[in-house]
């Protein structure tokens, strides 16, 4: 037994909370018409999570909940609860009990509670089809509705013996398996459009990137280009400023000891420009104007007085050759030898002597002695001797002038003589700085040809330092462009070691070249920076986790295709399974009930439903009519094929009211053994039939009762002679009451049928 108890309060006809405990394998509830005897069957769909309000008879929700009477109040909400036996683990919960409960609110909205747990309808749902139990099930088989398998479509039908065969677990899994996938596609589309969305402006920052990284790969032959080139323009400027400052070297420093001789030599000459001029050669040649002219007046004076005496030595020589007629007088040696000495002299003195007037005074002075020579040896008369003597005498007198004049002579010309050497000496000497200064003059000019030549050299090696310094000034403004352009730590300068060959200018100038094609290129190129980088990084990490996302997705959607193709296998297969079981079934309950006959369940593959006929019949539907024949024809469906014994005719529409009612109760059965249900609710399923009927229906039940727990409505006494407890229904005021009944009190509440 799986279901102990119904419990409703508000539901309906029963406003107060009214319990229905199924003790025995078949019970019956029986009562007067309008008691609210099919109100219980409501009440146990309702609680297994009906959700159609016009199968419960109503239409909408609050016409479930007790609408009340002038006794008793209309209730604000209706609730049921059923309670099951769950020892056995029929559902898939580890509780021994499971009680459901639904509550309904004017408002129309539901709670939903196992074991007092609120629960969403889905989990109702899902743990009753794990008990292959269902609010719509076959195992629910309402007033009137008991040949409704057969009055269905065979898309209906076909639900009908799924839900009965237990797959409808089967077509949940399928249905969230396809709600899934739906909402897997849907997040599928979604990824894939912003996926779609965001694909441009990755192209376009692709394009950037690719741009940027063309840019980079162009700083790094320009960062390598420039390492080279400014190596290379170091070295040659230290090699070049080295070797200028040893050529600067030598000219400054001649240049600095010409400047210093030359001053030196400027200082000497100064000076000697601002001596004063010899005034000694003056002075001397003054005195020697002097004393020649002293000298000139001697002279006259030693001319006249040599005349007086040439004149005193004639007239003695006359006076004396008149009286000297011996000629051989004697002459003292001695005489001969002063005559020669004072010839000897005289000759010395003349010949250092080169002034003529100095020359003629000499010869004088030689024919002076010669005649005072003779006059002594050859003047000896006495009577002239007298006056020989006079003269000789006044001779004397005269030759003793001239001795004194001689010797003022001899002085003046040796006075002369000295300041002539004197005058000749400082002449030299004078002579000898003028040369000197001469010299230091050409000296000077050459040196200040030497200097101009020097500053000249200098000035051509003060442009060069220039040029340098120009390079220099180039060379360190191209470095900081070329650090600012390719960043300070891509550039490396390996200076070109000392002695090692620098390259040529030629080649730098094109490396130059280069370098600045390289720079346009890169300006060319332009484009961000970082944040072009960064934001390619952001769009490229959500592209590919959208990638990543379309992957899950599409693997996810497959796996959900896979898993609907296996569900729909499997309910396939358990199907076909399932209806050869009911057939089998089906027909030995029909053959009972009919004592022959034939009854079996076609499935029908929908391209079989296809005929002419049927597109014949298309032609005639509207629109609406056409959709649902459409939707019919295209489900596999189950058509059922009956035959009666001893019949000629065939199909179920050539059958009885009664025959309708045996052929769905044999059916109703055949699928309930197939696959028992926890319980069987069949109210008033018995309604149409004849006692004969009754009985072999009363027998099924007993059969039946023996898989499933059976609740029957009924009014039929056979039926009622079944049941092992009776529930009576009474209706009093619009209010119905429960109560248990004995069988004959339960015929007389049934009005005795
Ligand atoms: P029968 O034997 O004729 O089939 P029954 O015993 O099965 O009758 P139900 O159909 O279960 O009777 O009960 C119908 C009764 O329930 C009606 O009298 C109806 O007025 C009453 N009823 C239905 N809904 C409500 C409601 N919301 N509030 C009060 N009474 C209601």
């Amino acid at each position: 037994m799986y279901l102990k108890k119904i419990e409703l309060s508000g539901f309906k006809s029963f406003p107060r909370p009214s319990t229905l405990e199924f003790t025995t394998p078949i019970t019956a509830i029986v009562g007067p018409n309008g008691s609210g005897k099919s109100n219980i069957a409501e009440a146990v769909r309702f609680v297994l999570g009906e959700q159609s309000i016009k199968s419960l008879r109503g239409k909408r929700g609050e016409d479930l909940i007790f609408n009340g009477t002038h006794a008793i109040p209309r209730q604000s909400k209706a609730s049921v609860a059923v309670t099951f036996d769950n020892t056995k683990r029929i559902f898939d919960v580890d509780y021994d009990q499971v009680s459901l409960k639904r509550i309904m609110h004017r408002d129309s909205t539901s709670e939903y509670l196992i074991n007092d747990s609120r629960m969403r309808l889905k989990d109702i749902l899902e743990t009753l089809s794990s008990a292959h139990i269902g609010a719509s099930s076959h195992h629910i088989i309402s007033q009137g509705e008991a040949d409704r398998i057969l009055l269905a479509s065979l898309k209906e039908r076909r639900g009908m013996i799924e839900d009965a065969l237990g797959l409808k677990i089967y077509h949940y899994k399928k249905l969230e398996s396809v709600r899934k996938l739906d909402k897997t596609e849907e997040n599928l589309d979604q990824v894939e459009a912003l996926k779609k969305e965001i694909e441009p402006h990755l192209a376009f920052l692709e394009k950037q990137v690719e741009k940027i990284k063309r840019a980079e790969l162009l700083r790094k032959e320009l960062a390598d280009l420039c390492g080279v080139y400014l190596a290379q323009e170091e070295s040659y400027l230290n090699q070049q400023k080295t070797h200028l400052t040893n050529k600067q070297e030598v000219p400054n420093k001649e240049l600095q000891d010409i400047e210093k001789q030359i001053s030196s030599l400027e200082a000497t000459l100064k000076n000697a420009q601002t001596e004063p001029a010899s005034e000694d050669i003056l002075k001397i040649e003054q005195e020697l104007q002097a004393l020649r002219q002293k000298k000139d007046t001697v002279s006259r004076a030693f001319g006249r007085l040599e005349g007086v005496i040439e004149y005193e030595r004639q007239k003695i020589k006359e006076v004396s050759e008149k009286s000297h007629t011996d000629e051989n007088t004697s002459i003292s040696v001695i005489s001969i030898r002063k005559l020669q000495n004072d010839i000897v002299l005289y000759q010395k003195q003349a010949d250092d002597e080169e002034d003529p007037f100095m020359l003629k005074v000499i010869i004088k002075k030689v024919q002076s002695a010669v005649n005072s020579f003779f006059t002594k040896y050859l003047t000896s008369t006495p009577a002239n001797e007298q006056a020989v003597s006079l003269l000789q005498s006044t001779l004397k007198q005269k030759e003793e002038e001239k001795q004194n004049i001689e010797k003022e002579l001899t002085g003046i010309q040796e006075k002369e003589q000295a300041l002539h050497e004197e005058h000749i000496a400082l002449r030299q000497k004078t002579e000898l700085e003028h040369n000197k200064e001469r010299e230091s003059e050409r000296t000077l000019f050459a040196l200040q040809n030497k200097k101009t030549e020097l500053i000249s050299k200098i000035e051509v090696l003060k442009v060069k330092q220039e040029q340098l310094d120009t390079l220099e000034v180039n060379f360190k403004s191209f470095k900081e462009d070329a650090r600012t352009l390719v960043g300070v730590e891509k550039i490396e300068i390996v200076l070109v070691p000392e002695g090692a060959e620098i390259e040529s200018r030629q080649k730098q100038e094109e490396r130059k070249w280069a370098i600045e094609r390289i720079k346009i290129k890169i300006e060319e190129i332009g484009g961000g920076g970082s944040d072009v980088m960064e934001e390619y990084k952001e769009i490229q990490e959500r592209n590919d986790f959208l990638k990543r996302e379309i992957e899950d997705l599409r693997k996810s959607a497959e796996s959900l295709n896979g898993l609907i193709k296996e569900l729909e296998e499997k309910i396939d297969t358990l199907f076909k399974e399932g209806v050869r079981k009911i057939n089998t079934r089906f027909q030995e309950l029909f053959s009972l009930m009919f004592g022959g006959g034939k009854a079996v369940l076609n499935i029908i593959a929908p391209s079989q439903k296809r005929s002419k006929k049927n597109e014949a019949v298309e032609d005639l539907l509207s629109d609406e009519e056409f959709k649902e024949h459409m939707e019919q024809e295209e489900a596999e469906g189950i058509e059922i094929d009956v035959a009666l014994p001893k019949k000629k005719v065939k199909g179920l529409q050539m059958l009885s009211g009664g025959e309708r009612a045996l052929t769905s109760i044999a059916l109703i059965f055949a699928m309930t053994q197939v696959k028992p249900p926890p319980f069987l609710i069949l109210d008033e399923t018995d309604a149409a039939l004849d006692e004969t009927n009754s009985k072999k229906y009363g027998e099924m039940l007993k059969k039946l009762s023996g898989q499933t727990q059976l609740i029957l409505i009924t009014h039929n006494r056979e039926t009622m002679t079944h049941a092992g407890v009776l529930y009576g229904i009474t209706a009093v005021e619009g209010v119905s009451h429960l109560l248990s009944v004995k069988f004959d009190e339960a015929q007389e509440l049934t009005g005795g049928v």
